[in-house]
C-alpha cells in the first residue's frame, strides 16, 4: 500500500502472470506458448516493415505512427474469417481486447462466467466495477450453459463470458449450444463473449455464425495458435455495432494500441491457414500421445481440445493414498527444470495446467513424471 495510491488502484487484484523465467534452462510448459515458430510469412513482413516503404534509411517508418483504423490487418483478418473489416477490433493482446470489453458491454448486472476459468476475467470485472458471479463447473468440469441464461429465479445477467475451449481445464463445448445461448441472451439485449483462444486446437468456432448474432463478440489471439505470444496481438470478431463500441473504449484510451510491427506481423499470420494447420496438426498430435502416455503413469486427465492437459494424479489403482499433491508434482517439476502451471484454488488445487510442447519437450516431461510418481514404465533413465 502506498499513500500515493489511489482508493481504485489499492483496491485491485492484479492478474498474475505465469513465471517467464530470464534464464533459458526451463522446459516451459507452463504458459500455453506454442512450441513452434511463427511462420516464415510473418518474419518477412516484419523484415518489410523495417526496411521501410518511403525507400529512407532502415527503420525508418517507425517514425510514423502506425494506422490507427488498422485497416491491413483487419482486411486480413476479414478476408481469413470471412466477415467484414468493420467486424474486426483488434487490440494489443487479446487481454486487451476482453479489457475493453467488460468495459463496453457490462454495468451494472453481475456478468456470468464459470467458477473454473481464464483469472483474468474478474481482474477486469474488477477494474471497471462491474458485479461478477461465477458459475460452478459440473463436477466433470464442463460448462453447464442453462446456468447462463435469464430465468425468472436467476434474473437477468449482465452478459456472459464464455471460454471455448476453457481454461485451464482444455473443455470444449458445441457451437450449436453457445449459439443457443446467445440467441436467448439477445432478446434481452445482453452480449455473449466466446473467448476463443484456444479454438484452433479443436474446438468449434462460433465465427462462422457471427452474422447471424448481433450480440455475440468472439475474441482470438495470435499468442497460442500463431505463435506470436510475445508480438502481443489479439482481435474481436463480431456485429459492427459491437466492434464500434470497442473503438469507442479504445479511442478514448490510446488510439495507437497496435504498433506498425504488430500490425504487419499480424496480418501476415492470419492469412497463413495452411503454414499454422500443420504446426496446430504437430500440436494436437503430441497433445494426444502425452495423455495417452500420462493414463499410463498413474493420471487422470481431463479431455482437451487446447494445447494444455488439465491432469491430477491419481496414484496406483488400489491406492489412491499414494496420489501426489499438486503442489508437490509442480515443485518435484520445478527442480527437473520443468516449469508448469497450478492455480491454488478450491476443486482444482491438485490440478496442473500442461502446456503442450514439442515432442522432445514431452518425452522430458513424461520422464520425470515417471521419475517423480516412481510408476513403471515411467522411463526415468531419460530423466
Ligand atoms: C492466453 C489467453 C488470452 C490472452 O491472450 P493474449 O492475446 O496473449 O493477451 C485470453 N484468453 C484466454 C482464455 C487465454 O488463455
Amino acid at each position: 500500500m502506498s499513500p500515493f495510491w489511489n482508493r481504485r488502484t489499492a483496491g485491485l487484484s492484479p492478474y498474475i502472470p505465469g513465471e517467464q523465467p530470464r534464464d533459458r534452462r526451463f522446459i516451459k510448459l507452463n504458459t500455453n506458448e506454442n512450441p513452434y515458430p511463427p511462420s516464415p510469412r510473418v518474419i518477412e513482413a516484419l523484415e518489410r516493415v523495417l526496411a521501410g516503404d518511403s525507400g529512407g534509411p532502415r527503420g525508418g517508418d517507425l517514425r510514423l505512427y502506425p494506422d490507427p483504423l488498422c485497416g491491413e490487418f483487419r482486411e486480413a483478418a476479414a478476408a481469413a474469417f470471412g466477415v467484414k473489416p468493420e467486424q474486426v477490433f483488434p487490440g494489443n493482446g487479446s487481454d486487451e481486447v476482453l479489457g475493453f470489453a467488460f468495459g463496453a458491454f457490462f454495468e451494472s448486472e453481475p456478468v456470468l462466467f464459470p467458477d473454473i476459468t481464464y483469472s483474468f476475467y474478474p481482474v477486469y470485472a474488477g477494474l471497471w466495477g462491474i458485479p461478477h458471479r461465477t458459475v460452478p463447473l459440473r463436477d466433470d468440469f464442463s460448462i453447464d450453459l442453462r446456468d447462463y441464461l435469464p430465468s425468472p429465479q436467476r434474473g437477468l445477467p449482465g452478459g456472459a463470458v464464455i471460454p471455448n475451449p476453457n481454461a485451464p481445464t482444455g473443455r470444449a463445448l458445441a457451437a450449436g449450444e453457445l449459439a443457443r445461448a446467445a440467441e436467448a441472451l439477445e432478446k434481452h439485449n445482453r452480449v455473449l463473449i466466446v473467448d476463443e483462444a484456444y479454438a484452433a486446437f479443436g474446438a468449434e468456432s462460433l465465427t462462422s455464425r457471427i452474422n447471424d448474432h448481433p450480440n455475440l463478440l468472439t475474441v482470438h489471439t495470435l499468442s497460442k495458435a500463431a505463435s506470436l505470444a510475445g508480438l502481443r496481438v489479439g482481435f474481436a470478431i463480431g456485429s459492427e455495432e459491437l466492434i464500434q463500441g470497442l473503438f469507442r473504449v479504445r479511442d478514448s484510451f490510446n488510439s495507437y494500441t497496435m504498433d506498425r510491427l504488430a500490425l504487419a506481423g499480424g496480418a501476415a499470420a492470419v492469412l497463413d491457414r495452411a503454414y499454422y494447420d500443420g504446426v496446430n496438426r504437430r500440436v494436437i498430435a503430441v497433445r494426444e500421445r502425452t495423455a495417452a502416455a500420462l493414463g499410463v503413469l498413474g493420471f487422470e486427465v481431463v479431455p482437451s481440445r487446447a494445447n494444455f492437459l488439465f491432469i491430477r494424479h491419481r496414484g496406483p489403482a488400489g491406492n489412491p493414498g499414494a496420489a501426489l499433491s499438486g503442489a508437490a508434482l509442480l515443485a518435484a517439476l520445478r527442480d527437473r527444470g520443468i516449469l508448469v502451471r497450478r492455480f491454488d484454488q478450491p476443486r482444482i488445487a491438485d490440478y496442473l495446467r500442461v502446456s503442450v510442447g514439442t515432442e522432445e519437450d514431452m518425452d522430458a516431461f513424461l520422464a520425470a513424471c515417471g521419475e517423480i510418481t516412481g510408476a513403471p514404465g515411467g522411463g526415468g533413465s531419460r530423466g
